[in-house]
């Protein structure tokens, strides 16, 4: 059998395009190539370890077919996470990747070329199905959404560093990662590299074992969008620290975009360089917060819809009662509420919902809105006549407002309702105490501990 020419892929390519979905196609397949044909392995170039997970755990079969189709039959073959930097790769790749291109690929210019060999490098750790079309922008995450917007349209000019911060499952990496789709759908040449900070550690490791630091500091230093996600662990390494440090302001000078996530602020990481702590701080740093209900409500919604299932609105209350601080928590529910249904083809329901999730974390039944205004009362040291009376003294009308805000997140209740428990004639009132709660909230630490404790106490 004659060696398999990179054409001979592209076909192979273009048949498997006819028969996969066409985001399984971008996905999977796109941005692979041949690295080498030779004593009958045949070696595919995938850009991530994702992919070639897929690739050989799902799309193995359909790979072997379509090339038989083709008179291609090797004895095996071998999926490799490929990168022409030079940085990636381990050393025994070498050979492959640099040696193996086939030249009709290589001779593009990475700007102009389409599917290009190099194109792929240039997406580095992006993953297509984080992008801004899917996220759901509400309070919490408003801010960081509008910010990472405005990188996506210029890079490198406002905003940098862009430092978002914020605990587990918030969509952190979701936005930082549409950042990078957007920037490349935008301009397709650009070399947008996201990695883990404990990736970065980790390949800094492996450059120093394998010699190849210069390739590892040129590799950084060289992309027009770094993006580093949960920099925290970058904290406490010396050496990584400093290179971290170098990269930085290599990039800052030469007004490349960097991006960087942490589950808290820069001035909260015990060990984090001096340095690196004030070059973080000399863009703009994000605090983002938990979806509110209305949100979580969305977002379940938007999910369930993606998988062609409408859910009925009690069903989407109950989740997003159910899981309020942590979004991968909610998908993970809701996956759970559709596995189970699809199997025993069942429409998902409250009762099922209920069952499924439900055991001993529900929200308790016996809480009303007189145990949430007494709560409030006493957290603020006030007496449930104080805050439902006409007083307006500001130590009891900010009280009352966090009162109305807890009414609707906890319970849902209408305005005139929670007007009427707070003994307020106009619910108008009501919407602009809610309202003003909700922004203040995302702004203001002490009214956020406030809601916090209390909400603590409310379900202990
Ligand atoms: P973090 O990096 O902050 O821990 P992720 O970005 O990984 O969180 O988000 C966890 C999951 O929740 C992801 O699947 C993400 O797509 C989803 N998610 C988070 N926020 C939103 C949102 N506002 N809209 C849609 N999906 C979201
Ligand atoms: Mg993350």
């Amino acid at each position: 059998m004659g060696k398999m020419q990179d054409s001979v892929w592209q076909a192979v390519l273009g048949e498997i395009e006819l028969s996969v979905s066409r985001g399984s196609y971008v996905t999977w397949f796109k941005k692979t190539r041949l690295l080498k044909h030779k004593d009958n392995v045949l070696v595919i170039g995938v850009p991530n370890v994702f992919v070639k997970q897929q690739l050989e755990h799902k799309f193995n079969q359909l790979i072997v077919d379509t090339l038989k189709k083709n008179q291609v039959e090797p004895e095996r073959i071998e999926y490799k996470v490929h990168s022409g930097s030079g940085l990636h790769k381990r050393p025994e790749l070498d050979e492959a990747i640099t040696l193996e291109a086939p030249a009709a690929t290589r001779s593009n210019s990475p700007s102009t070329s389409r599917g290009s060999t190099l194109r792929h490098n240039y997406r580095q750790g992006i993953n297509e199905r984080y992008t801004f079309e899917n996220f759901i922008v509400g309070s919490g995450n408003e801010l960081a959404f509008a910010a990472c917007q405005s990188i996506a349209q210029n890079p490198g000019t406002k905003y940098n560093p862009l430092f978002l911060y914020g605990g587990v499952g918030i969509g952190k990496t979701h936005l930082i990662q549409a950042v990078g789709n957007a920037i490349i759908a935008q301009k397709p040449g650009s070399k947008v590299l996201y990695i883990t900070s404990e990736q970065f550690v980790q390949e800094l490791v492996d450059a120093i074992r394998f010699k190849k630091t210069a390739d590892f500091a040129g590799h950084y230093r060289t992309t027009d969008v770094l993006i580093v996600d949960d920099v925290q662990f970058i904290a406490g390494k010396e050496k990584m620290q400093e290179e971290f440090f170098h990269t930085f302001n290599a990039l800052h000078q030469a007004n490349k975009q960097i991006i960087l996530t942490s589950d808290k602020p820069p001035k909260d990481i015990p060990t984090l360089e001096d340095r690196l702590r004030s070059r973080f701080a000399w863009g703009m740093s994000i605090d983002m917060q938990s979806p509110d209900f209305e949100t979580r409500c969305a977002i379940i919604q938007t999910k369930a819809n993606s998988h062609n299932v409408t859910l009925s609105p009690d069903v989407v209350e109950y989740l997003s009662t159910h899981v309020q601080t942590n979004i991968r928590e909610l998908e993970g529910a809701l996956n759970q509420l559709l596995a189970f249904c699809e199997m025993r083809g069942l429409e998902p329901n409250l009762q099922i919902a209920t069952s499924l999730l439900g055991v001993g974390k529900a929200r308790p039944k016996h809480l009303n809105a007189k145990q949430i205004i007494e709560r409030t009362a006493k957290h603020f040291q006030l007496s449930v006549d104080d805050i439902v009376g006409p007083k307006r003294d500001k130590d009891i009308v900010v009280p009352r407002q966090i009162a109305m805000y807890m009414l609707r997140s906890e319970l849902h209740l209408s305005f005139p309702k929670i007007a009427r428990e707070l003994g307020r004639k106009d619910h108008t009132t009501a919407i602009h105490s809610v309202e003003k709660i909700q922004k203040e909230s995302s702004l203001d630490a002490d009214i956020r501990s406030a809601i916090a404790e209390i909400k603590e106490r409310l379900y202990a």
